[in-house]
């Protein structure tokens, strides 16, 4: 693509549910990114890793940011870095592991921005210590074609910095981003990784973990073998035997899509997950890995999402409070088993923090589920929908792409005042999309 010029491009989200053309712009100038007017709609885009349609929509100009990739200033002192929004995790590390420096909330993938970390305000290993991406931002460059760029920080112009962290690019391109950086304690992590018969035993081990990294996985097929799983537990270690560089080849939307059907069913997600408990219990329960293959475990890991191929996958998040998560993992186990639902696999995370404008955060537990498709998977969504707003969980707007904009004002606590707040910043609501449009912020 020429960078400046403007063309027609399909976009997918990354679960593979939703598809649309619209027009699409990859500037690399800042010229290129002010075109074409100030009232053209539009709405900025990362690397299009978004399970949801949060960086395309109808009539709107997809501006991707990729090309806005420089390293801008470094306060060796301060350990701050401040970069374009369009360089991706794997530069940003690769930058920093040198310098013994590195950016604790890491999600999954290396070839995600910045620019969609924040905007997401997405979530790395261990929430519970490190908390959300926002809280490693210390300032802001936002720009919107009617208000030219705007700086924005906590103490400086704090409203639109609130709103624009977790704010999906809804108050315009964020074009800069100051963020502090952690010190390396080492050059590996060693992981550890304990089998456990079902969630509540997971959930155990996470509250009582001080781990650097802690999550778990487990099996959510319905039926007897529901909930075995491992815990991850990772501590930062000296010893570096046997460490190999980090390799992979990019995935996104389309060649995660490559598969014309999906390979996910209930007979080969049973046989898949009880090949991976069995492999755990064979395996050394620790192993070293480098800081990249720890923090981005689906890069070399390909599999899980290639599999399911065109027909694409439904994921579901959630946050759920200390006090309801026991009852909140029994009722999905309940829905699960009497719906035959086509769950895959499930994780945790426990979360400790304050909720952002339209971002997943706070305190209590993840629950991510992951399902294969079929005729019974959207109504296994709808009753899961009412089982999180019966529980007081808090939906992840960028990992659901159907989430209905009911069920939104039900289960995100901030919405009202962000939509309220959006509105008075910005009437004509400029930046649009599929996800803002679902859910009423137009
Ligand atoms: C394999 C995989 C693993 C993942 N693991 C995790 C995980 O562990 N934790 C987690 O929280 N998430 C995870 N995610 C989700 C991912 O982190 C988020 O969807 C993230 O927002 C994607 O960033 P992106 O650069 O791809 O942005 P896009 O998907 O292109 O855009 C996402 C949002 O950011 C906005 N945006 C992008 N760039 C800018 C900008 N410059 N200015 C303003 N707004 C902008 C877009 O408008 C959109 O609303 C994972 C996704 C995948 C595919």
């Amino acid at each position: 693509m020429t960078h400046g010029i403007v063309r027609k491009t399909c976009f997918t989200t990354f679960d593979g549910t939703l598809s649309l053309s619209t027009t699409h712009q990859r500037p690399d100038r800042f010229s290129h990114l002010e075109l074409p007017d100030t009232t053209t709609h539009r709405i900025p885009r990362g690397g299009g890793y978004s399970y949801s349609a949060s960086s395309f929509g109808e009539s709107s100009l997809v501006q991707e940011m990729t090309c806005f990739n420089r390293f801008l200033e470094f306060n060796p002192q301060q350990a701050t870095l401040k970069l374009e929004a369009g360089v991706s995790l794997i530069d940003l590390m690769e930058w920093a592991l040198p310098r013994k420096l590195y950016f604790p909330v890491l999600p999954g993938y290396p070839l995600i921005t910045v620019g969609g970390c924040v905007a997401a305000d997405v979530h790395g290993k261990n929430p519970y210590i490190d908390g959300t991406f926002a809280d490693w931002v210390n300032q802001l460059t936002v720009f919107h074609p009617q208000k030219g760029y705007q700086s924005c920080s906590r103490e400086v112009n704090p409203n639109l910095f609130a709103m624009t962290c977790g704010g999906f690019g809804l108050t315009g391109i964020i074009t800069d981003i100051t963020l502090q950086l952690a010190e390396l304690p080492s050059p590996a992590i060693a992981l550890s990784r304990k089998s456990v018969h079902g969630l509540e035993e997971a959930q155990f081990e996470l509250a009582s973990s001080n781990a650097d990294i802690a999550y778990s996985w487990h099996d959510a097929t319905a039926g007897a073998n529901f909930g075995a799983g491992i815990v991850y537990a990772g501590h930062w270690t000296e010893s570096t035997q046997q460490l190999k560089p980090m390799r992979f080849r990019p995935m996104t939307a389309s060649t995660r899509a490559k598969l014309p059907l999906s390979a996910w069913n209930r007979v080969s997600a049973r046989i898949a997950n009880s090949a991976v408990l069995l492999h755990n219990r064979l395996k050394n329960d620790v192993s070293v890995t480098g800081v990249l293959d720890a923090c981005f475990p689906f890069a070399s890991n390909v599999y899980f999402h290639k599999l399911f191929g065109k027909t694409g996958l439904r994921e579901s998040q959630f946050l759920v409070s200390e006090e309801n998560v026991g009852q909140c993992t029994q009722a999905l186990k309940e829905l699960i088993c009497e719906t035959s639902a086509p769950t895959m696999m499930l994780s945790l995370k426990r979360f400790k923090g304050t909720q952002k404008s339209l971002s997943m955060s706070g305190t209590g537990y993840l629950v991510a589920i992951d399902c294969y498709r079929n005729a019974r998977t959207e109504v296994f969504f709808q009753r899961l929908d009412q089982l999180i707003v019966e529980m007081g969980g808090q939906i992840n707007l960028s990992k659901d792409s159907r989430v209905p904009p009911e069920i939104a004002a039900l289960t995100v606590s901030g919405i009202t005042d962000f939509k309220n707040n959006l509105f008075e910043y910005d009437p004509q609501r400029i930046m649009r999309s599929e996800l803002s449009a679902r859910l009423g912020l137009l």
